[in-house]
């Protein structure tokens, strides 16, 4: 039987009992009003023990008593008894994840809405040099370069920006900001230190040994060209020779020179002036007619607008003339190459057409690469150094333009550089 039957059955009994003993006497009245009372008090008596015991927070064994308030006690001890269970866990899994964190090798920092310090782990406080009493001060304050204020301000995370560490400028850091949550964001900084440091070496060695081989080369190339003069054309066998020799010794002589332009690209400040686009197409143009012995009217050359570009001339002038080259290079002699100069839009555009061999689809995204050339150009030994649209990614990268390549097999290419309307001048 349930506790509120049995509570039903005992108050009906009790009514009874009452009922008859006052029926018997005459006091019919008097004692049920009496048994209505007894039965309020115990009431009051039951609702005020549970009171004190829940306002002492209900975790002590509940008094002893019986019936539906026995049943109360029980569920309420049971509902308080789980709670515990689970902040315990809780707690425990908090502390994990800050005991986890704070090993990580790398700083994180938890930054609110308004760029305020949240949280930081040991290796943040170590490598930001940051105190336990930073917590809430605006991060900007801290850390004041001016790269990372501008990082932290354009709210574009999706690269990371190198910096010094505030407290030893002999390390360096790549940071990243993560956002996530509502306003809330991770700010995480790598140590790339032994990193940058291997690139420094791997950008000084290529430079070194490019900057080595330039005179054996000049030397070799000289001695080369007296005996080819030398030569009287006796033995066809010395005449292939010295042929092939001179090929091989111009083939890495524009290693070389293509090499070191590479390393000026990735290490020299940018020097900036007024290029005539225009009239540097059109030079370009002519002397590639001249120097790959093209058929005349093979450039089909529009210049739809007369703007010029800030930058760089030698380096927009490797750069066409490599995309140039490449254009005449791989299509048929007696085909078009468009050169094209325009505004669409915002951006200002440089399309160099051809109608040859074209790309394979998944040599697109790897053509920029250095040394990379598509498998037939090892295969049929085509010329080129594989350096050429590394020296044009960089350029562009150099100038804030981006190249865009659309081609198709067969049916030919087109290399696109979009140069952003700020970069305009008159
Ligand atoms: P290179 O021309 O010296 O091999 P590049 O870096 O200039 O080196 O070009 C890399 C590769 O991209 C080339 O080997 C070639 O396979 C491909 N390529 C570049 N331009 C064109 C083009 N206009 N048409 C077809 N393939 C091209």
């Amino acid at each position: 039987m349930g506790v509120w039957q049995k509570e039903l059955i005992t108050g009906l009994l009790l009514f009874l009992a009452v009922s008859i003993t006052g029926g018997m006497t005459g006091l019919f009245t008097p004692l049920v009003l009496v048994l209505a009372l007894g039965m309020l008090m115990r009431q009051l008596y039951q609702v005020n023990r549970f009171e004190r015991w829940i306002r002492t927070g209900g975790r002590a064994k509940y008094p002893k008593t019986s019936g539906v308030w026995e049943e109360i006690y029980y569920h309420v001890y049971r509902i308080k008894k789980n709670e515990k269970k689970r902040k315990k866990k809780l707690g425990k899994m908090v502390d994990q994840f800050r005991q986890s964190t704070e090993a990580l090798p790398d700083a994180a920092i938890v930054l609110g809405a308004n760029d305020e310090i949240e949280w930081a782990n040991k290796a943040a406080r170590e490598v930001f040099g940051l105190q336990q009493s930073d917590k809430g001060q605006r991060i900007p304050n801290l850390i004041r370069f001016p790269e990372f204020i501008r990082y932290l301000k354009s709210r574009n995370y999706s690269e990371s920006v190198i910096l010094p560490s505030p407290v030893n400028n002999r390390i360096t850091l790549a940071v990243r900001i993560i956002a996530y949550g509502a306003g809330l964001r991770l700010l995480l900084a790598q140590d790339v230190t032994q990193l940058k440091k291997m690139e420094r070496m791997r950008k000084d060695f290529v430079a070194n040994v490019s900057h080595e081989l330039r005179t054996p080369l000049t030397v070799l190339k000289g001695y080369l060209e007296t005996l080819q003069d030398m030569d009287d054309g006796e033995s066809p066998l010395l005449t292939t020779s010295f042929q092939q020799m001179q090929g091989q010794t111009e083939r890495m002589q524009h290693l070389v020179d293509d090499l070191l332009l590479l390393t000026r690209l990735e290490t020299q400040q940018k020097k900036t002036e007024c290029v005539n686009v225009p009239a540097l197409l059109s030079q370009i143009c002519k002397e590639a007619e001249t120097i790959h012995g093209n058929l005349p009217g093979r450039i089909e050359l529009t210049l739809e607008n007369d703007v010029n570009i800030m930058g760089e001339e030698q380096e927009l002038r490797s750069a066409f003339t490599n995309l140039l080259g490449n254009a005449l290079k791989y299509s048929p002699d007696n085909s078009v190459v468009k050169v094209r100069w325009y505004q669409s839009n915002d951006t200002i555009m440089l399309d160099i057409e051809d109608h040859g061999e074209g790309i394979a689809a998944v040599d697109i995204p790897r053509v920029t690469e250095r040394f990379y050339r598509s498998e037939v150009k090892r295969i049929k030994k085509v010329g080129g150094t594989g350096l050429g649209l590394a020296i044009v990614k960089h350029v562009l990268m150099r100038h804030d333009a981006k190249l865009n390549i659309t081609s198709e097999l067969g049916k030919g290419s087109c290399f696109s550089c979009h140069f952003p309307v700020k970069r305009i001048c008159n």
